[in-house]
């Protein structure tokens, strides 16, 4: 029997990561397995699943490169069909129809009044529930249309769906949906129930947790690439503490019985690592085309700039970009004279008694060196910071900001020498005649 799973979104309008990550699973599951992977648009509720929202989620599968197989379904158009299903479990006698408060009548399924229910899930192990603590449940609402675990359960049954793999704020359904299939005379499906995803309080994480919806981490700067391998990681792991990985890579180590029955954490921190990780490891070409197109975007790079300097300032920024939007701001000084300065780095290492006189000493200290590169200028600051017994970072931490406008960024000396000496003797003679006058 080959692997038929799927991803069975209701379209709202934003796609929630816990719903991504049960597509992000159930792809790889298939993927794993050479089986197929489907997409069944659960679009039954009519005012929240608009074509807008409909295209947001078929966006945001897109960009994550979560490819499906065959047609999509969409729920709205097999009414008849689970209609039909409804009206034969009428006949055989396991659903009844009841009129609610005097109106039209419902269909109501039976579940069994004695003995155990049973769920066997791939991750959660067996769960059982007594028969006599679960009730009857609407199947056709009286104003006949068909409620969800009618519709869920027949369409699996129609797409012949051999796993669903869900989230396991579905468990609970999961035993009236066992005995759908059973009173329908289908074979039940195997499942595998996804743990929740918490915030650092171990509740469930939500928007204001922080970003919660796939769009929002496009737009916040992470790769498709690394949403895709965060989440994945997410419920699961592929031993041996392996977490960098590519889509390859995950398909071929990913099994059901390496996800994780307990709460799964979102770590903000490690996902924003791992994308300053997938940037320091793409080929160098690779970034330096997006470097430079960024660079152009914000109006920084000019044409006739030297090569051999762009070329030593991407070595230099690869390694520490953590989000490709990031480039232009943490990258102006070395392209104009023009470039911002971060205020509370000003505040702490330039709005200070002796300032002024610590960056002109430096700059009388660059302009007699021989030669300036990355030693030379190290050299000289480690002798001033001897003969004054301030050490180095006296001198380090002023001439950084000046130089750059930030307190991060390269090893300074790096810095330094792409900048070259007359840019970096003007900047700190300017800057220094600006902290004199008392700005
Ligand atoms: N539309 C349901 C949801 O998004 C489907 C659950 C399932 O995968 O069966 O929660």
């Amino acid at each position: 029997m080959s692997v038929r799973v799927r991803f069975a979104p209701s379209p709202t309008g934003n796609v929630h990561i816990g719903n991504i990550r049960a597509a992000i699973f159930n792809w790889l599951f298939a993927r794993h397995a050479g089986g197929r992977f489907l997409l069944r648009v659960e679009d039954t509720d009519r005012e929240r699943s608009t074509d807008a929202a409909i295209r947001t989620l078929l966006d945001c599968m897109a960009w994550l490169g979560l490819d499906h197989d065959e047609e999509t379904v969409y729920q709205s158009r097999q009414t008849a069909r689970h209609l039909a299903v409804a009206d034969a479990l009428l006949s055989s006698g396991a659903a009844y129809r009841e009129a609610k408060g005097g109106g039209e009548p419902c269909t109501i399924f039976r579940m069994p009044k004695e003995g155990r229910l049973e769920v066997t899930d791939l991750v959660k192990g067996v769960i059982r529930k007594k028969a006599e603590d679960t009730q009857d449940f609407v199947i056709v609402r009286s104003d006949g249309t068909p409620v969800f675990h009618l519709a869920n359960v027949v369409d699996d049954i129609d797409m012949r769906i051999t796993h669903v793999i869900r989230g396991d704020d579905h468990l609970e359904n999961t035993f009236k949906h066992i005995e759908l299939f059973k009173a329908i005379g289908a074979a039940v499906p195997q499942y595998a129930h996804l743990p929740m995803i918490v915030n650092n309080q171990g509740k469930p994480y939500s928007k204001r947790d922080g970003a919660a919806f796939v769009g929002e981490f496009r737009d916040q700067g992470y790769l498709p690439q690394v949403l895709f391998n965060f989440l994945a990681l997410l419920g699961w792991a592929p031993g041996e503490d392996r977490e960098v990985m590519t889509r390859d890579e995950l398909v071929a180590a990913f099994t059901l019985d390496r996800c994780k029955s307990s709460a799964a954490r979102f770590d903000l921190k490690k996902l924003t690592w791992m994308n300053g990780e997938y940037i320091r490891m793409a080929p160098r070409a690779e970034y330096a085309g997006i470097f430079m197109a960024r660079l152009r975007e914000a109006g920084l790079l000019r044409d006739d700039f030297p090569q051999a300097t762009l070329d030593g300032i991407i070595e230099q920024m690869q390694v520490r970009t953590k989000f490709y939007s990031d480039i232009p701001a943490t990258c102006a000084y070395f392209f104009t004279e023009d470039y911002p300065f971060d205020a509370k780095a000003v505040e702490k290492r330039l709005q200070v008694p002796g300032a002024a006189e610590t960056l002109e000493a430096v700059a009388v200290a660059f302009e007699k060196l021989p030669v300036f590169d990355v030693q030379s200028p190290h050299d000289a600051l480690t002798a001033m910071g001897e003969a004054n017994g301030t050490g180095l970072g006296a001198f380090v931490h002023p001439v950084r900001v000046a130089v750059s406008g930030l307190s991060e960024g390269p090893g300074l000396f790096e810095m330094l020498a792409l900048l070259g000496r007359d840019t970096v003797c003007a900047r700190l003679r300017r800057v220094a005649a600006r902290a004199r006058a008392g700005g």
